[in-house]
């Protein structure tokens, strides 16, 4: 079968609005042409984040209405401990109300001045949590993880010699765990395989140093391995869910993701003494440990979610739509990061608009010319995100799929809309930037073309 159908039906609708091209236009004036600063309700399509914006099930619905709202000890929390226990095997499961503030808590107890932690590629928010520490983020992701066109099947793995290296310069005393994001956000949402999880668990048995998952994208990650790698397409994506996880000696999740709900995290251990230290935080800042930052109705939402993610129709249909949308978009000749993620497809605009220059942010001209010409958005992750120090080496548009919300008629119209931006791209002016905070300025900059508008 050609058509993959969503492995749904729809039982709750949620109306969108849809907008005239001056609508439009009136809306990213007034957003200083920054599609941070429009309102919900103006967008048609939106492909901002895959984090917190999927739906939940019809069972996840029911496990909210049943939720236990006790304070202590609380039957959900039970629930939630068993699935993610028979899921993960950790002994030690600590609830958090998202997942930066599992990072929080994990570096503030491990991390440090003098300190060191190795990633594939850290997050963001789990760099700024190691930096926050006074420890120093490093991302040793392989070569291949950097080329746009390589179609390599394991761009996320964390390159082992040069793990070594690290070991070697900075002393296995100053770096207190190991880091593997699965899959890489960061680098493209590619994942990382088996192989090299086994062998950074060796590096780290000689170091004697823990191994840790950002395991946020565990699911696709694994569904990734079963389809990818040599000898794991006769398991099932729970078994080999369950050796990734086995591999580690704990994990920071953000629900958000593969929990398939709107706000949660995990924070994963096995060491008690860390436990002890991880515990007495989270009752300071989070909340009683059989709740984390979160009520009773969130932790029955993610238990389900937690199994629902798993199955393999979910993961097939997942995997396989947003690869839907990168070949369709390579057949209209858009240059995509190769081959395409679990979560997102992330197209090339230096590629794509070669007459702009990375000074004049390519990737934020192609993200307005879709807000205008279809009510999509999208979000730039190039040099208006990362170039005020010094310019990145990709400019990247980031279309991210939302779990379960949109058909594929939706990103037929996506396909559409983008086609036409590609065929009138001589039209796109670069952009400056007229007002800026002092740090993560692609939030709340404001902008305005260099010539005229389109
Ligand atoms: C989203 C994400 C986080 C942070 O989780 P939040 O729930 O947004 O706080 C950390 N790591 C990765 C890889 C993520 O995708």
């Amino acid at each position: 079968m050609k058509t993959i159908i969503e492995p749904f039906r729809i039982k709750v609708v949620e109306p969108i609005r849809m907008t005239t091209p001056e609508q439009r236009e009136t809306a990213l004036r007034e957003a200083g042409l920054n599609v941070f600063n429009l309102r919900a309700e103006d967008i048609i399509v939106d492909l901002l984040t895959d984090s917190g914006t999927g739906a939940m099930s019809s069972e996840q619905w029911a496990g909210v209405m049943r939720g236990d709202e006790s304070y202590a000890g609380a039957r959900s929390f039970y629930r939630f401990l068993d699935r993610v226990q028979e899921i993960t095997g950790f002994e030690h499961v600590l609830p958090t109300h998202q997942g930066r503030a599992s990072e929080r808590i994990l570096f503030e107890v491990v991390g440090g001045p003098g300190k060191v932690v190795p990633n594939n590629n850290h997050f963001d928010t789990t760099r700024a949590n190691v930096e926050h520490s006074g420890a120093k983020a490093v991302d040793l992701v392989v070569d291949v993880g950097k080329d746009p066109r390589s179609l390599d099947p394991f761009k996320g793995n964390l390159d082992v010699a040069k793990l070594e290296s690290c070991f070697k310069e900075v002393g296995a005393e100053n770096i207190p765990l190991v880091m593997v994001t699965v899959t890489n956000n960061s680098g493209g949402g590619q994942p990382v395989s088996l192989q090299n999880i086994r062998e950074l668990r060796k590096v780290c048995d000689r170091y004697k140093t823990p191994l840790f998952l950002d395991a946020c994208r565990f699911a696709e990650n694994a569904y990734f391995i079963k389809q990818r790698e040599l000898g794991q397409g006769e398991r099932s994506v729970a078994e080999i869910v369950r050796e990734m996880f086995d591999l580690a000696d704990g994990a920071t999740i953000s629900a958000k993701k593969d929990g398939l709900v709107n706000i949660g995290g995990l924070l994963l251990l096995r060491d008690s003494e860390l436990t002890t230290q991880a515990r007495n935080l989270l009752i300071l800042t989070e909340g009683f440990p059989t709740y984390g930052g979160l009520a009773g109705r969130d932790l029955e939402a993610i238990a389900q979610g937690l199994e629902e993610v798993l199955h393999e129709d979910y993961l097939t249909y997942r995997i396989r739509s947003t690869e839907y949308l990168g070949e369709k978009l390579r057949e209209v000749g858009v240059q995509i990061v190769e081959p395409p993620g679990g979560h997102a497809i992330y197209v090339d605009a230096k590629a794509f608009c070669p007459h702009i220059p990375p000074a004049e942010f390519p990737g934020q001209a192609v993200v307005c010319a879709m807000y205008r010409r279809g009510g999509i958005r999208a979000c730039e992750i190039g040099s208006v995100m990362f170039g005020a120090d010094e310019p990145p080496s990709m400019e990247l548009v980031r279309l991210a799929i939302p779990r379960r919300t949109y058909t594929q008629s939706h990103i037929d119209y996506v396909i559409e809309v983008l086609a036409g931006v590609h065929a009138e791209r001589e039209s796109l002016s670069g952009l400056r930037i007229v007002e800026e905070p002092p740090a993560l300025r692609h939030f709340t900059a404001r902008f305005e073309e260099i010539r005229g508008g389109n």
